[in-house]
């Protein structure tokens, strides 16, 4: 009899997956408890993949042999847990699309930075010449691309959640930006849980493979010391440090090590702007360098890549104020790294929706740089009980269109208007892709002071 595969979610990891294992000759069945796009739908048929919608009838899901999980679903879910009863395996889409691959996998994960050093490095990769896939929760699913096509080297953005549900597979390149606190809500509320599932990118190294880090995040150095670790270490580091492998030195030059000669280059022509993107850089720049990509591909690359949206993206300067989207900033870290970057006075939009957050983190930021914070949320009752008094201004918006106009009023001449807001978008927006547009959209409708 044929391996019944069962893929539960409908989404790009999922649909990818089902075509996949039709593809590879599975008895294969697609649940999704909710809708399937009509996208998805049409390549389901279009692969001959049986599927359903709008709920899970469990005689057709617990008889798999196996089950591929989307990340969405979390791991508590009823029908999660009764698979787990029965014994049936869980994996992730990745886990079961690097089966049928022998491509080099370069997989990057941490709490931020993901996607734009995944970007990063594959816009590298890419310059170089390499036959060059993206993947993971950027791109098109790595099933769906395995199973349509072939590539030398997949670049592979991992969450915790997908690395959660992967077993046997590896990481020929493993990078890991740095750990602070996020989706606590998933892992118990434990943050050894959260740290753990950061650590399974190194699982199944061998001395073979690399390990590219940032040795100064405490979370991380902490783990390192209680693991015995197979693969080449390539920390990168944010001071001079001669045994890293990428450092910045005191000129504020990034030095990537290794060769005939270092890499060096300054900040200011790297595209990507702030100590955050500084690490984003050395982790890409040094995955390039470990797949034999020439520094000066690799220079140029790192020049030349375009902002990613909704990541510190420029919008606009009027009356001579500048205007920064940084909706993908849903946690006080990100936040934390965006006011960093900042060299001028900011005006601030915050809120949403409040995972936990602990502000004391951006405090000191806050208090040096922000002259006006305008709260974005249905619940602003926190930001206000912890920034009122510490910051002139503070106000409320009820609309994107409001929170512009306000910034616009409290913004002088030379000022950054900032969305970054630390919290997730779900309660006035869909997405933070569409917080992100609607205050790209705001900010282009305002008109010039005649
Ligand atoms: P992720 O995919 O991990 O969510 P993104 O590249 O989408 O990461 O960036 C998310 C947010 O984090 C953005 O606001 C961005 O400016 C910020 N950020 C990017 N890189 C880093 C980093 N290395 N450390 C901390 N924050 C970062």
């Amino acid at each position: 009899m044929k391996k019944r595969i069962v893929v539960l979610g409908g989404g790009e990891s999922g649909v990818g997956a089902a075509v996949l294992a039709k593809v590879k000759g599975y008895d294969t069945f697609l649940s999704d408890s909710g809708k399937v796009a009509p996208k998805y739908a049409a390549m389901l048929d279009e692969h001959g993949v049986e599927w359903e919608d709008g709920g899970h009838t469990e005689s057709r899901v617990l008889c798999a042999d196996e089950v591929v999980k989307s990340p969405g679903i979390p791991n508590d879910a009823p029908i999660i847990v009764k698979l787990r009863s029965k014994n049936i395996p869980v994996i992730s889409e990745i886990e079961f699309a690097g089966r049928f691959t022998d491509a080099k996998m370069v997989c990057i994960t941490g709490s931020n930075g993901k996607t734009t050093t995944t970007l990063l490095t594959y816009h590298i990769l890419k310059e170089a010449g390499l036959d060059v896939g993206l993947a993971g929760n950027v791109g098109r699913s790595l099933a769906l691309q395995v199973a349509t096509g072939h590539h030398d080297v997949y670049v592979i953005e991992l969450s915790s959640f997908q690395l959660d549900n992967m077993y046997e597979f590896k990481a020929n390149i493993a990078v890991l930006l740095n750990i602070t606190p996020d989706h606590l809500d998933r892992y118990d509320h434990k943050m050894e849980n959260y740290v753990a599932a950061k650590f399974r990118i190194l699982q199944n190294q061998t001395g073979d493979d690399s390990f590219i880090f940032w040795e100064n995040d405490p979370i991380i150095a902490a783990q390192l010391k209680r693991l015995k670790v197979e693969a080449r270490m390539y920390p990168f580091s944010e001071q001079y440090d001669p045994e890293a492998a990428a450092y910045i030195d005191p000129d504020g030059e990034m030095v990537l090590r290794g060769g005939d000669t270092d890499l060096v280059i300054d900040k200011n022509d790297l595209a990507l702007k702030g100590l955050h993107n500084m690490f984003n850089s050395m982790a890409a720049g040094l995955s390039a360098s470990i797949l034999d990509i020439k520094k000066d591909v690799i220079r140029r690359a790192l020049e030349d890549f375009e902002a990613v949206e909704h990541r510190l993206e420029y919008v606009r300067t009027l009356d001579g104020v500048r205007y920064v989207n940084d909706s993908k900033a849903t946690n006080v870290n990100s936040c934390w790294y965006a006011l960093e970057s900042m060299t001028t006075p900011v005006v601030l939009i915050l809120g949403g929706k409040d995972k936990g957050n602990d502000y004391s983190e951006i405090e000191k930021f806050v208090k040096d740089k922000v002259h006006a914070i305008v709260c974005l949320g249905v619940d602003n009752g926190k930001l206000h009980s912890f920034f009122d008094g510490k910051v002139p201004v503070v106000e409320d918006a009820g609309s994107m269109k409001e929170a512009v106009d306000k910034c616009r009023a409290f913004a002088h001449e030379g000022d950054t208007v900032l969305l970054s807001p630390c919290c997730a978008s779900f309660d006035l927006f869909k997405s933070y892709e569409d917080r992100g547009c609607q205050f790209k959209a705001c900010v282009n409708a305002l008109e010039e002071k005649i």
